[in-house]
């Protein structure tokens, strides 16, 4: 890595920055304690989802699992619904395992060095890092889209932004930052509000910034150039059919599988199961919905199923009222609201 481009850094930026942070931080319900479980339920909820949208998802998540040990003890099922919504469901199944690893190797208490929280599963290390820092105060830094943009402004450097697989330079110009005798997770947490705050990836407040002496970008009229944003990748439209399939007041639903999207999850059938005999079509309307670069139009149909067939392993036939038991995929659970609004 090059030379800081401060001669004193803790001057020039770390102070500053957590004088900002003190004044202007965001009051977020994961911040008010030093508790590492609901931190790192909160840093997992927030590696894919925008924070005002995990607040809710967060307070209903400790309200059902309040300790490691009550989410241990949960059924993957249970996980997996109260995670309803938030998508990337990978991260809810390694949430319960890590849980359970920790209930069964460190009898419920968290590890506190990195490489305990990197042995957990899903833990990388932005994650261990967070926590290691914002929980147990220790010099860690971390690398996030806020802080990944924040430092390379500062530094004028938009090498540094090459990508999570090359941005060895950015952990260690953090860690060149990171205080070391306290105050690291207040730092980390700066960082990362500053860049959703002032520093935020179009039009940054540089009028109003405190770093603005200290910023390199700035200074040589460079912070439209980093990030260098590429293209928006190009949404692709898709068409499908959802078949509501009924027998005598219940309802089909399959589990998801292996490669997926949403695997393990409930939703409604998109192709008649072989054999089956149906009357009564009717359409429904239509949901539209997002996922991966896809935006899908699913057009719903209902069919009554003449002679109900014996479900497959991964297939129910359930009560309307039971649908809201079931850990359901995005467009299975708009649709089951639909039903259930139904005359
Ligand atoms: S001066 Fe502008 S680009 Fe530089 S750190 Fe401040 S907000 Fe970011």
């Amino acid at each position: 890595m090059p030379p800081l481009p401060w001669p004193e850094p803790q001057a020039a930026v770390v102070r500053p920055l957590v004088a900002w942070y003190r004044r202007a931080g965001r009051d977020l319900p994961w911040r008010r304690s030093r508790d590492p479980y609901p931190i790192w339920i909160s840093e997992v909820m927030l590696q894919q989802t925008q924070v005002e949208r995990v607040k809710d998802f967060f307070r209903r998540f400790l309200e059902r699992f309040p300790t490691v040990a009550d989410l241990a003890a949960a059924d993957e099922a249970a996980v997996l619904q109260a995670w309803e919504g938030l998508g990337y469901y990978r991260r809810a199944r390694q949430l319960h395992a890590a849980a359970r690893q920790i209930v069964a190797d460190c009898d419920g208490v968290f590890p506190q060095t990195i490489s305990g929280l990197r042995a957990l599963p899903g833990v990388g290390r932005y994650t261990a890092a967070a926590i290691a820092s914002i929980a147990f105060d220790q010099p860690e830094p971390i690398i996030e889209a806020n802080s990944r943009r924040v430092l390379a402004r500062l530094a004028g450097d938009d090498r540094l932004l090459q990508g999570p697989q090359a941005d060895e330079p950015l952990w260690q110009l953090a860690a060149e930052l990171v205080p070391k005798r306290q105050g690291a997770g207040r730092f980390n947490q700066a960082l990362m509000d500053f860049g959703a705050i002032i520093c935020t990836p179009e039009n940054p407040r540089c009028t109003a910034c405190p770093l603005v002496a200290a910023c390199q970008a700035h200074q040589q009229d460079r912070v439209a150039e980093i990030p260098n944003l590429p293209a928006a990748r190009s949404i692709r439209q898709l068409q499908e059919t959802v078949l509501v399939l009924r027998h005598r007041g219940r309802l089909l639903v399959q589990r998801r599988q292996a490669g997926e999207w949403w695997e393990g999850l409930w939703d409604f059938p998109r192709v008649l199961p072989a054999g089956v005999v149906t009357s009564g079509r009717r359409r429904l309307g239509e949901v539209t919905y997002t996922v991966t670069h896809h935006k899908v139009t699913c057009r719903i149909v209902s069919l009554t199923v003449d002679e109900r067939p014996r479900p497959g392993r991964q297939e129910r036939w359930v009560r309307p009222t039971e649908l809201t038991e079931l850990a359901m995929t995005a467009p299975g659970r708009r649709i089951a609201v639909m039903i259930a609004s139904l005359p």
